[in-house]
C-alpha cells in the first residue's frame, strides 16, 4: 500500500490500528495455487489463527479457501463467516476429547495428533474419518543438512509409533482419510521439505482409503530486504511432479492440501501508530509509539523483526532511533533503525503486520485491543471497531468493600 493512503487512513481513524491489504492477500492466495496447476486436486486452507477476523476469513473464503482451525472458537468463526463444515479442517494439540466431539457434530474433518485420543475416537465414533497428523522428525536446519531432530516435540504422532496407529486402527476398524504433516519451521530449503514429503509417502501407502495428503505450512515470507523467503514456484513444481508420481503408484487422485498462516497474511498487513515522544538519553534516541507490546508482541516474543516506516516524513533525512511503546514494562520494537527523522506526532507504520498480530493482542496496562481496517478495492472498510471501557470490564465483577481504615 501506498505511504499516502496509510497516512490518510491513520489521519482519519484513531491510532494504532490494523490495516489489511486484500489485494495482496488474494495476490498470495493465486501464487500458491498457481505454484500447484499441475496438480488434479489442490486445496488451500487458510490457517486462521494468523489473522481471524471474520470478514479477512469471508475474503478468504471468496478464493475458493478452506479454513484450517485449532479450537471450537475458530470452528465456529469459520462457519459465522460462511464456511461449510466440510470446509474446515480442525487440526488442534492437547485439546480435550469432548472438544473434539464437538467439532465431529459440528461435521467438521478432524485431525488427530496423539495416539490415546485416537484411540477413544476410533472407539467411540468408526464410522467418522479421520486425518492423522504425523510428525516426521526431519528439520530444516537453515542450510542444506537434513537433520533428524525434535523427537520430543508435542505435535504429531512420531512416524516410530505407525505400528500402533495401524494396531489401533485395525482394532476399531475406524476410517482413516488423511495424513498430514506440519513441522512448523521454515521451509528454506526445498530438498529438505521434499524429503519430509518422502515421509508422509511413505506413511500414506500404510492406509488404504485416503482421500487426502496435507503438508501443513511453513511458507517463509520476508520481512526485511534481503530475507529469503521460500520459492514457491520452485517448491510446486517439484512437489507436484512428485506428488502426481504418488498418486499413480496410489492408484487415486488424492488431494494435496497445504494450511498457509504467514504466507497468504503476514505481508497485507500494516500497523500504524503515532509517536507520543522522542526522548534522547545518553546514547539512544528514542521514539515512543502510542502502543506496545499489548498490540504487537512478536519482536518482544520471539525477536521479530518488523520493518517500522516514517509515512508523515518518508522523504526526511535518516536517523538511528529505538522504537518502543507505552507500556511499563520493556517493550522494545526496534534497536537503532535508520528510519527518516522522527517528530512527536508522526506516524509510523509497521510491515508484515498481518500475521500474528492482531490476533495475539491483549488487553494488559488495560489498554484497548485497536481497530482493524479492511483495505479492499481502494477503499477502507472497517472491520472491528476499537473496544471501549465497557467491554474491558464486562466481564468483571466489582465487588465494593467498604474502607474500614481511617485514612485522615
Ligand atoms: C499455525 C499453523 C499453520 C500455519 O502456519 P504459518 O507458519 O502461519 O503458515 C498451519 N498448520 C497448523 C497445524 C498450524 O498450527
Amino acid at each position: 500500500m501506498e505511504n499516502t493512503t496509510l497516512k490518510s487512513i491513520a489521519e482519519h481513524y484513531e491510532t494504532p490500528v490494523y490495516v489489511y491489504d486484500g489485494d495482496k492477500i488474494q495476490k498470495q492466495y493465486h501464487r500458491l495455487k498457481n505454484a500447484f496447476k499441475d496438480v488434479e486436486k489442490l486445496r488451500i486452507n487458510y490457517a486462521c489463527k494468523a489473522l481471524s477476523n471474520i470478514s479477512i476469513l469471508s475474503l478468504i473464503r471468496s478464493y475458493g479457501s478452506g479454513l484450517d482451525t485449532v479450537s471450537i472458537q475458530e470452528v465456529q468463526l469459520g462457519i459465522k463467516s460462511g464456511f461449510k463444515p466440510k470446509e474446515i479442517i480442525f487440526t488442534p494439540n492437547g485439546v480435550s476429547l469432548e472438544e473434539i466431539e464437538k467439532v465431529a457434530e459440528i461435521g467438521v474433518q478432524i485431525n488427530i495428533d496423539n495416539l490415546s485420543t485416537l484411540e477413544q475416537f476410533g472407539t467411540k465414533y468408526p464410522n467418522v474419518p479421520v486425518c492423522i497428523r504425523i510428525n516426521p522428525h526431519v528439520m530444516a536446519g537453515g542450510n542444506s543438512n537434513i537433520s533428524v531432530g525434535h523427537i520430543d516435540s508435542k505435535f504429531g504422532i512420531s512416524i516410530h509409533q505407525i505400528p500402533h496407529i495401524l494396531r489401533i486402527v485395525e482394532n476399531t476398524k475406524m476410517q482413516i482419510n488423511g495424513v498430514h504433516m506440519h513441522t512448523g519451521s521454515d521451509i528454506l530449503d526445498i530438498d529438505v521439505f521434499l524429503y519430509a514429503a518422502e515421509i508422509l509417502f511413505n506413511t500414506a501407502l500404510k492406509f488404504e482409503n485416503l482421500e487426502f495428503l496435507d503438508f501443513g505450512s511453513g511458507f517463509k515470507v520476508p520481512y526485511r530486504s534481503g530475507d529469503i523467503e521460500t520459492n514457491i514456484e520452485e517448491l510446486g513444481e517439484k512437489l507436484s511432479e512428485r506428488f502426481n508420481r504418488f498418486c499413480e503408484t496410489y492408484g487415486k487422485h488424492l488431494e494435496l492440501v497445504f494450511e498457509p498462516g504467514k504466507f497468504l497474511v503476514s505481508e497485507a498487513g500494516y500497523f500504524l501508530t503515532k509517536v507520543n515522544s522522542v526522548k534522547q538519553t545518553t546514547s539512544t534516541v528514542f521514539a515512543q509509539v502510542n502502543s506496545g507490546f499489548n498490540h504487537l508482541i512478536r519482536p518482544m516474543f520471539y525477536g521479530s523483526h518488523h520493518e517500522i516506516i516514517n509515512i508523515s516524513n518518508s522523504k526526511g533525512k535518516q536517523r538511528f532511533y529505538t522504537v518502543v511503546g507505552y507500556i511499563c514494562e520493556t517493550d522494545t520494537f526496534g534497536s537503532n533503525r535508520k528510519i527518516n527523522e522522527i517528530s512527536e506526532g508522526d506516524f509510523l507504520a509497521f510491515k508484515n503486520a498481518g500475521a500474528y498480530c492482531f490476533s495475539m493482542s491483549s488487553n494488559y496496562n488495560s489498554r484497548y485491543r485497536p481497530a482493524e481496517i479492511l483495505w479492499h478495492n481502494k477503499q477502507a472498510h472497517l472491520i472491528r471497531n476499537k473496544e471501549t471501557f465497557e467491554e474491558l470490564i464486562q466481564n468483571q465483577i466489582l465487588i465494593g468493600f467498604k474502607k474500614t481504615v481511617a485514612t485522615d
